[in-house]
């Protein structure tokens, strides 16, 4: 109804469109819905909603709540923003770094800055008028028209033609041309996985449309020494069965290359799986990079393999280690053997003679070979 009345087309309809456009107003507002279904039209009149009354909406404004425009959005329409992720090392997000990122978009064509031709080659489309949407009548019975409302397919929805004459050469009256575009991404100090670093305005452009912004989102690449863990830095120290008894002075290179030296004090054992830590050697904290997370160190002791020194001598050993707690040992106690384990192989059970080794279904599950090594 609001495309039959629209003023455009019935200059003296007016007042019939603009009681349309209150009826859609109404029905698409939840709050004053309910209050025009409980004091009717009197209600919505005397303002007990919000505000109160109606405020009268342009012709355009009703055409884009009808059509999913932008008629609810608030402030200038924009272009939608570009994103870009670029990949950034650990090391890159420690430092900080700048990045050069080539981007293609949308610029106003120069040569007919963005009318698409020249002068009078633009023109409102006849067949849709303007509106960008063809309606369709079907009579379906006395009383019941159904409309069928589609993209107009003389001018595909743009609401305009271009004179093919004198359309621009340039941008084929298309009104912007591709233009790549080197931007310079800072990645500062302390950055994270999925932040965003926004180019204000430099997004698509498009002739009376703000240009939208260009969104550089982060990836962090994982780095071999470190593991990130919000300000903190993990990683792994490998020490050697002496050193976790007598102490060690081990380096660690940071991600800007200088050396931490990690020292134990005197008689401190480190065991298997330790976790320490140095203050203040972590990532640097986002916007104020003196400040550091801390740097966390796990440890794994690695012992000697069977048999490092000779058997008779490891009394000499035993001698320097705490002494041993004395064990009972029940008098039925039966011996037994340790074989080597592995969990990620399942288990057969030899089922006597009647088990065929050669017409094995679960060959993704090789047997754990008993004692045999
Ligand atoms: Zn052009
Ligand atoms: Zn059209």
């Amino acid at each position: 109804m609001a495309l039959k009345y629209h003023p455009d087309k019935n200059p003296n309809e007016t007042e019939k469109f603009k009681s349309i456009s209150q009826a859609y107003e109404v029905l698409s507002d939840p709050k004053k819905r309910e209050i025009y279904d409980q004091g009717g039209e009197e209600a919505i009149k005397g303002g007990a909603g919000s505000g109160g009354g109606f405020e009268f909406h342009s012709a355009m404004d009703i055409f884009d709540m009808f059509f999913g425009g932008h008629g609810r959005q608030r402030g200038p329409r924009k272009t939608k923003d570009l994103v870009h992720q670029i990949k950034v090392t650990l090391k890159e997000m420690y430092n900080g770094n700048t990045r050069k990122l080539a981007v293609t978009k949308d610029v106003i064509c120069e040569k007919c800055k963005g009318v698409g031709g020249k002068e009078g080659a633009v023109e409102t489309c006849p067949t849709c008028q303007g509106t960008g949407i063809q309606v369709t009548m079907n009579r379906l019975g006395p009383n019941m028209v159904q409309q069928m409302q589609s993209v107009c397919s003389e001018c595909r929805g743009k609401k305009e033609l271009i004179n093919p004459k004198l359309r621009c050469k340039v941008c084929n009256g298309k009104k912007t041309t591709q233009l790549k575009k080197t931007l310079e991404v800072h990645i500062d100090k302390g950055m994270k996985d999925g932040q965003t670093i926004r180019f204000a305005g430099e997004g698509d452009q498009c002739p009376g449309v703000e240009a939208g912004d260009i969104l550089i989102v982060l990836d962090e690449q994982d780095d071999k020494d470190f593991k990130r863990q919000g300000d903190d830095l993990l990683t792994g120290l490998d020490i050697t069965l002496s050193e976790a008894l007598c102490g060690f002075r081990k380096p660690i290179e940071t991600l800007d290359a200088r050396t931490l030296l990690v020292i134990t004090v005197p008689g401190e054992v480190i065991k298997h799986g330790d976790v320490k830590c140095v203050e203040n050697e972590g990532m640097p904290m986002y916007r104020s990079p003196f400040e550091r997370g801390q740097l966390i160190i796990q440890f794994t002791v690695s012992f000697p393999p069977s048999n490092f020194i000779p058997i008779e001598r490891l009394s000499e050993l035993e001698k320097l280690l705490p002494p041993r707690q004395p064990v009972d040992i029940p008098e039925n106690a039966e011996e037994c053997t340790l074989s080597e384990f592995n969990p990620k192989e399942g288990r057969n059970y030899r089922r006597g003679e009647a088990y065929d080794d050669d017409d094995d279904e679960h060959m993704d599950h090789p047997r754990v070979q008993c004692a045999s090594h």
